[in-house]
C-alpha cells in the first residue's frame, strides 16, 4: 500500500509505503486463511486500506519460527552487544524514517501528525535506544550464603512472548514491550490492535532492514478474539504483556491461567484523579489539566478524568479551564495548529462515549459545557466537562475513554484522598499545589501507580509506568521492565 500525504504541517509531501501482509520468520506472508482487516481513517470514517488478519494457525506458525530463533539465533546465543547494536540500528531507521512512520500513526489512529511526531513516535525511539542501553548490562549478583558456600543470580530470557497492543498509542506501546523483551533476549509476537495495525507493519520492516535475524520479532495483525485469543492461550508462549481494557486483561489471565500458566504483565484502564488546591499555581493547573483530559480526546489510560478542585480556587478554575477547553477545534491530521482535535477512534467507541454523556445527563449531572457530537457525520465528540456529579454515577466511576471530566468541588486533603482513592482503578494521578509538603504527603497516600506534581502524564522511558488495583500488574519502562521479561534465576555451588 502507497500513498502520498499533503497538509499545512507538512514542509513537502510524505509518502507512505506499508506491506499488509502478516510478519513471520523474516518475510511478509499471506495469511494461511483468508480474512483481512479494514482499516479506517477516523476523520471522515473511510476505508484506507485492508491488511491480512491473522488467526490461531498463523500464531503457530510465528511461535515455532519465534520458538527456533529464541533457541538458536537470539537468546543467550546473542550477546547483548549484539542485541543492542541491532536495537540501536532498528531507533536510527525509525529516526530515518520518522516523517512516514507519524504520518501513519496519525492517519490511523485518529491523531494529529504533530503530536505523533513530536511524542509517540519521538517516544518510541528513544524507549528503543534507552533498552539497547540495557542489553549488555543485564548482570546478576554473587550472594555469599555461608563460610564456603556462594549463589550467584543469573538474568535469563524467558522464551517467546506475546505482546498485545491497543489503539490509542501504538507505536510508542509497542516500543515500550519490544524494547525491554528484546534487550533481555526474548523473541516476539506482536499483534496490533485491529484498529490501527499500519505502524507495526512498517515496524517490521524496518526491524529486518536493521538485520533481526528472522523469527525474533514476528508482526501478526488480528483480531483480538481470535489472534489474541491464541496468543494468551499458546502452550509454547511464555509470556504475554497485554496493554488495553480490564475486561480484556480479565480474559487474558484466565487463558493464561488455563492453559500453560504464562507469566503476564497487564497496563490496563484508569479513572484517573487530578487534584487541584487552592494554592496551585492557576495557569500550569489549567494548561496541564486540560491536556490531562483532552490530550487526544482523552482517549489515554492516564486521563485525568476525575477533576477535584479545591473550594478557594474552583470558581477561577472553572472558569479558565472551561475557556481552554473551548480553545480545541476539530480539524484534519495534518493541520499545523497544536489545539485541534481529532475524532475518536471508531464507531463503536464514538458510541460508547456518547452513551456515557447521555447516563450522565440522565443521571442528573449537570453539563457544563459541551456534552454533543460535532457535525453529523464522523467520530467528533465536543470536550465535555459535567459537574454536580454523585459519587456513584457511571461518569464518575467507569472508564469514558473520551473527551469527558467530572469536576468535584472539595474542602480538605482529607476528603480529596478518601475520593481519589475510592475507585477500583489506581494508574495515575496529577497534584497541583505550591506546597511541597502537601505535594510530597498527597503524592504518597494516593493508591495510584505514578503521581505527576504540577503537571500530568508524560510518559518518560527512563521511569517505570503501571498501576494500583484493577489497573494492572507489573511495570513497563524503566530498568524495572526488564524484570517483566527476564527470569532471575539462582545457582548455587560448593567451592
Ligand atoms: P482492548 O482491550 O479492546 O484491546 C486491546 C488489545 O487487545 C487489542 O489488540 C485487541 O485486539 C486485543 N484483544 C481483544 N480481545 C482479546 C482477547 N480476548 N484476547 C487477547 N487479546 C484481545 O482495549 P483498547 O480498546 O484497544 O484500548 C483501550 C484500553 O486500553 C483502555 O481501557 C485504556 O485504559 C487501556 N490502556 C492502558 C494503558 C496502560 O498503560 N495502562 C495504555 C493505553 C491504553
Amino acid at each position: 500500500f502507497t500513498t502520498e500525504y499533503k497538509g499545512p504541517a507538512l514542509e513537502k509531501p510524505i509518502k507512505v509505503t506499508v506491506n499488509t501482509g502478516l510478519f513471520i520468520d523474516g518475510k511478509f506472508v499471506d495469511p494461511i486463511e483468508k480474512g483481512t482487516i479494514d482499516v479506517i481513517d477516523p476523520t471522515n470514517g473511510k476505508k484506507i486500506v485492508d491488511v491480512a488478519a491473522g488467526t490461531a494457525k498463523d500464531i503457530d506458525v510465528a511461535v515455532e519460527a519465534a520458538q527456533r530463533a529464541f533457541k538458536t539465533v537470539w537468546g543467550t546465543k546473542t550477546p547483548g552487544v549484539e542485541r543492542g547494536r541491532l536495537m540501536n540500528k532498528l531507533a536510527d531507521l525509525m529516526e530515518q524514517n520518522i516523517h512516514e512512520i507519524s504520518a501513519i500513526e496519525a492517519v490511523d489512529g485518529g491523531k494529529l501528525f504533530i503530536h505523533a511526531l513530536t511524542v509517540d513516535v519521538q517516544q518510541a525511539i528513544s524507549n528503543m535506544r534507552y533498552f539497547a542501553g540495557w542489553a549488555d548490562k543485564l548482570q546478576g549478583k554473587t550472594i555469599e550464603t555461608d563460610d564456603s558456600k556462594f549463589a550467584y543470580t543469573r538474568h535469563e530470557p524467558i522464551g517467546v512472548c506475546g505482546c498485545i497492543v491497543p489503539w490509542n498509542f501504538p507505536i510508542m506501546i509497542t516500543s515500550w514491550k519490544l524494547g525491554p523483551a528484546l534487550a533481555t533476549g526474548n523473541t516476539i509476537i506482536l499483534k496490533p490492535s485491529e484498529l490501527t495495525p499500519l505502524s507495526a507493519l512498517k515496524f517490521a520492516e524496518l526491524a529486518s532492514q536493521a538485520g533481526f535475524p528472522p523469527g525474533v520479532i514476528n508482526v501478526v495483525p488480528g483480531y483480538g478474539s481470535t489472534a489474541g485469543q491464541a496468543i494468551s492461550e499458546h502452550p509454547l508462549i511464555r509470556k504475554v504483556s497485554f496493554t488495553g481494557s480490564t475486561l480484556t486483561g480479565r480474559k487474558i489471565m484466565e487463558a493464561a491461567a488455563k492453559t500453560n500458566m504464562k507469566r503476564v504483565t497487564l497496563e490496563l484502564g484508569g479513572k484517573n484523579p487530578n487534584i487541584v488546591f487552592d494554592d496551585a499555581d492557576l495557569a500550569q493547573a489549567v494548561k496541564w489539566s486540560t491536556l490531562g483530559i483532552f490530550h487526544h480526546n482523552g482517549q489515554m489510560c492516564a486521563a485525568g478524568s476525575r477533576i477535584f478542585v479545591q473550594e478557594g480556587i474552583y470558581d477561577k478554575f472553572m472558569h479558565a479551564f472551561t475557556e481552554a477547553s473551548r480553545t480545541l477545534q476539530p480539524g484534519s491530521t495534518f493541520d499545523a495548529s497544536p489545539t485541534v482535535q481529532g475524532p475518536i477512534i471508531s464507531q463503536t467507541q464514538f458510541d460508547r462515549v456518547m452513551n456515557y454523556i447521555a447516563s450522565g445527563k440522565s443521571d442528573g449531572a449537570k453539563v457544563h459545557t459541551g456534552g454533543d457530537r460535532i457535525g453529523k457525520q464522523g467520530f467528533f465528540v465536543q470536550p465535555t466537562i459535567f459537574t454536580e456529579a454523585k459519587p456513584d454515577m457511571k461518569i464518575v466511576r467507569e472508564e469514558i475513554f473520551g473527551p469527558v471530566a467530572v469536576v468535584v468541588k472539595f474542602k480538605t486533603e482529607e476528603d480529596v484522598i478518601a475520593m481519589a482513592n475510592d475507585t477500583s482503578y489506581g494508574l495515575a494521578s496529577n497534584v497541583f499545589t505550591t506546597n511541597l509538603a502537601r505535594a510530597t504527603r498527597i503524592s504518597n497516600a494516593l493508591e495510584a501507580g505514578s503521581v505527576y506534581v504540577n503537571m500530568a502524564s508524560v510518559p518518560d522511558f527512563r521511569v517505570p509506568f503501571g498501576g494500583y488495583k484493577q489497573s494492572g500488574q507489573g511495570k513497563e519502562m524503566g530498568e524495572y521492565a526488564l524484570e517483566a521479561y527476564t527470569q532471575q534465576v539462582q545457582r548455587k555451588q560448593l567451592p
